[in-house]
């Protein structure tokens, strides 16, 4: 009998999305197990794929051979196996495609292998590494010491390590011990001479230090000792010194001060109840906790995690990757310490391989990440938490086009854990979903020590303009901005940037100057003085004259965080103002040293766009702007309304938290629009109701499921032939009560020269519908590889 192995190749290509059947050698059997990466002969070239099944056959004359294996160890367990598998069809991605997604990105194939060897003392180990500390993976493979090697992996006496080309990616410092025993220590300090000072306070620290392993470095810092008097002891035998490998700890060096559960309050606790009710009864419940901003959310999630920890059980929390601030992971860095793994896209690839092995090695038990965290490899999953449930980051807009939400309801049936999506605005889907009672409802309805919710005033700013006032400051905002300077309090000003770019524009004729290849108009960037298209990279000066009319008027529309900062400047120079946008946060940690001035105090102003609506939680806070609440209104969007009730609540909760009540100044040319109406009251309910009348009359969801089919192409009659095509064949497919829209061109109609067109199916019930799409993609496998693009996104998010 040979043992076989079922791959998946890495060719994202419809025709080759199922496993291929290849022989594994004798010395690879125990070696390529289910959930590895092997190397396999693919047509005339070696490609990579993920072993998903093994099996024996007696007839292998007609198989290929595996050629090699790229881990000694599973790099996907029989859970995300079957998650990616079940996401290949919900999504209609490719298998390859979603097992990738859920792995590292220093995993990936440019990325070359080590193998570290963690344990000096090993004999074995020290002749199977012939004495050195790494070793090239290839190597292994060379010397076929593979099933040597995978041992001391799995007992983490030797770790795999990524690197970019030849850097190894594993730190390692240089640190000291001291070998003798508390007796011999005792002695060797009374033999030493009596004018060794240094080495007499060497030798008195290691007698009470803790650490087996103490950092040079911090040797030397902290005792004020040269590197001569550490040498001395080594020479004679008193300390040594040795290599220690550090994980990239982004947070290491930081001291969190622990913090102890708060006394829950009523609501709290009856929340808290029926989470680990659920918990503890191993149901796999998704729970919509729906509580207003500064309810304590948060707290709940701390609590019900520390339960789960205590049973020996794993958590996973999601946040948005705007809302993953240093202040958030303080929190449960402060509750959990080294417990909590952090995932995020601010780390390196490194650092964010590091957090993931601390995952596998059982290292940590707390997970708290952006979406892809939801892939962390836990084996016994305690409970999961979205946090924002309602923030459209949550769908991965490009293959695999996965919802995190459903990946987390899935592994919680599998791990027979509860769900808790939070937030203080649900998206109408999930509230709707709990009104069914397909999740359950949890409420908290006041603050904590019922702190009032700040007072909202909506300022129109219409009639600022009719009075002349031409600034993007409404007389109201500048009055109790000054008030607040007078008082020593701090504003927050939200500059909404979403749907709202700088322009340049003809004053005299209205041309906007758009990109020759995209049908979108070019963006204007200060830094660099020259417009950009954001869609494909083109470049150019703004012209000096009007290219259609000639006139000289033609400049930049639109306001972008730096043009309010120079307006503040003038209208109240006396104030101190941070910027927070793309521009001032590019850099590693600027985020947080802008956060940490601002809380010091050291401005009265923060200035920013979104990144600045959520998390923020400033005792001194009691003042927020909202300079333009709008513009997302008139998005061809159906959730634009929802989106602007959500940002608008979101930034009114940074106000007065704590002691000192705060108050809300939203400005709008639009003061009348439901969603601000609805914000200033603080009324979810009635927002809900509202809006789901309106998605009602308009067939969306959660009225309706939608799927978007885009089609693009460099002939524009070749994408409407196609997408027309589509459209007839699944109009004969579908049932009465769907619709299809379209096809008409996109909203943006043409990007990077290819044009777009685009059709919505709207349905309640289509259970072929996925199956129909694939038989398309199928149908359209040889126009795909010759520059068609077909594009199918299920519960679209992005709509143009
Ligand atoms: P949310 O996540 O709903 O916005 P948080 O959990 O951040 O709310 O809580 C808001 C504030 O109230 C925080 O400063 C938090 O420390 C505090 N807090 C939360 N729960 C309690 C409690 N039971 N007792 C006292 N303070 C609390
Ligand atoms: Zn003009
Ligand atoms: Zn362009």
């Amino acid at each position: 009998m040979n043992q076989v192995a079922k791959v998946i190749v890495d060719v994202p290509a419809m025709q080759v999305d199922r496993p291929f059947d290849y022989v594994v050698p004798e010395n690879l059997v125990g070696i390529a197990l289910v959930g590895t990466r092997v190397s396999v002969p693919f047509g005339n070239r070696k490609v990579q794929g993920f072993v998903v099944e093994l099996g024996e056959v007696e007839d292998v004359t007609k198989l290929k051979t595996i050629d090699s294996v790229m881990d000694v160890l599973p790099v996907l367990n029989e859970e995300l196996l079957e998650l990616g598998d079940f996401l290949a069809k919900e999504t209609l991605a490719f298998r390859v495609s979603v097992y990738q997604a859920m792995l590292p990105a220093a995993l990936r194939a440019k990325y070359e292998k080590y193998v570290v060897r963690l344990d000096t003392e090993d004999d074995e180990l020290e002749r199977l590494f012939e004495g050195y500390e790494t070793l090239p993976f290839k190597e292994l493979v060379g010397r076929n010491i593979l099933k040597s090697v995978q041992k001391y992996v799995r007992s983490g006496q030797v770790e795999i390590a990524y690197a970019v080309k030849n850097k190894v990616t594993n730190k390692k410092m240089r640190v000291v011990t001291c070998p003798l025993t508390p007796n011999q220590l005792h002695d060797a300090q009374l033999d030493l001479p009596k004018n060794a000072k240094a080495q007499a306070k060497l030798l008195a620290y290691f007698e009470t230090t803790e650490e087996d392993f103490v950092p040079l470095k911090q040797l030397r810092e902290e005792l004020g000792v040269s590197g001569q008097a550490i040498q001395k002891l080594v020479d004679n035998g008193m300390l040594q010194f040795a290599e220690k490998k550090v994980n990239r700890d982004p947070y290491a060096g930081r001291e969190f001060e622990r913090t102890e559960p708060l006394a829950l309050s009523k609501e709290q606790q009856a929340a808290n109840d029926e989470i680990l009710l659920a918990a503890k009864e191993g149901r796999p419940e998704t729970f919509l906790l729906h509580g207003v901003t500064g309810s304590g959310k948060t707290e709940i999630y701390l609590q019900s995690i520390a339960e789960v920890l205590q049973k020996g059980k794993e958590a996973i929390v999601l946040v948005p990757e705007i809302s993953l601030t240093p202040q958030m992971v303080e929190r449960f860095k402060s509750r959990f310490g080294d417990a909590v793994a952090v995932l995020h896209s601010a780390l390196s690839h490194g650092e964010k391989y590091d957090e993931w092995r601390k995952i596998e090695r059982k290292e940590a038990q707390v997970v708290v990440g952006a979406r892809s965290a939801i892939f962390a490899p836990f084996e016994n999953l305690g409970l999961i938490i979205i946090d924002e449930e309602h923030e459209a980051t949550y769908k991965q807009e490009d293959n695999p086009r996965y919802h995190a939400r459903d990946v987390a309801i899935w592994r919680a049936k599998r791990h027979h854990c509860p769900v808790v999506l939070g937030s203080a605005t649900p998206s109408l889907e999930s509230y709707a979903r709990a009104t069914k009672n397909v999740y359950k409802l949890l409420e908290l309805k006041a603050r904590i020590n019922q702190q009032e919710m700040p007072e909202v005033h909506i300022i129109d700013m219409r009639e600022e303009l009719r009075s002349e006032n031409r600034t993007e400051f409404s007389r109201t905002l500048l009055e109790k901005i000054k008030e607040r300077l007078e008082r020593n309090e701090q504003t927050v000003l939200l500059l909404n940037k979403r749907g709202y770019a700088s322009f340049v524009m003809c004053r005299d004729c209205g041309y906007v100057v758009e990109c020759p290849n995209c049908d979108i108009s070019l963006t204007y960037h200060q830094a660099t003085r020259k417009m950009k298209c954001h869609y494909c990279g083109h470049e150019e000066r703004v012209p000096e004259k009007c290219p259609s009319c000639e006139s000289e008027h033609i400049r930049y529309f639109g306001t972008g965080t730096q043009k309010v900062e120079e307006s503040l400047a003038k209208l109240i120079p006396e104030a101190r103002v941070i910027r927070m946008d793309v521009d001032t946060t590019r850099q590693k940690g600027a985020h947080e040293k802008l956060l940490t001035r601002f809380q010091n105090g050291e401005a009265d102003i923060l200035l920013g766009t979104q990144m600045i609506a959520k998390g923020l939680d400033f005792p001194n806070i009691t003042l927020v702007g909202v300079l333009n609440a709008d513009t997302m209104l008139f998005l061809p969007d159906f959730r634009s309304a929802e989106r602007t009730f959500q940002l608008l609540t979101q930034v009114s909760g940074r106000a007065g938290r704590h002691v000192l009540p705060g108050e809300v100044v939203v400005q709008s040319y639009s003061p009348e629009h439901y969603s601000i109406e609805y914000a200033k009251m603080h009324d979810y309910h009635g927002f809900y109701k509202h809006e789901m009348l309106m998605r009602h009359k308009g067939a969306y969801p959660p009225f309706y499921f939608l799927t978007l089919i885009n089609v693009s192409h460099e002939e524009e009659r070749k994408v409407i032939q196609t997408i027309q095509d589509m459209a007839s064949f699944l109009r004969t497919k579908l049932g009465p009560d769907s619709i299809i829209l379209g096809p008409v061109p996109s909203t943006i109609s043409r990007i990077k020269n290819k044009y777009r067109y685009q059709c919505m199916i709207k349905y309640k019930k289509e259970p072929t519908l996925k199956n129909e799409l694939k038989s398309l993609l199928e149908h359209y496998q040889k126009e795909q590889a010759k520059g068609l693009t077909i594009s199918i996104d299920v519960e679209p998010y992005v709509l143009m």
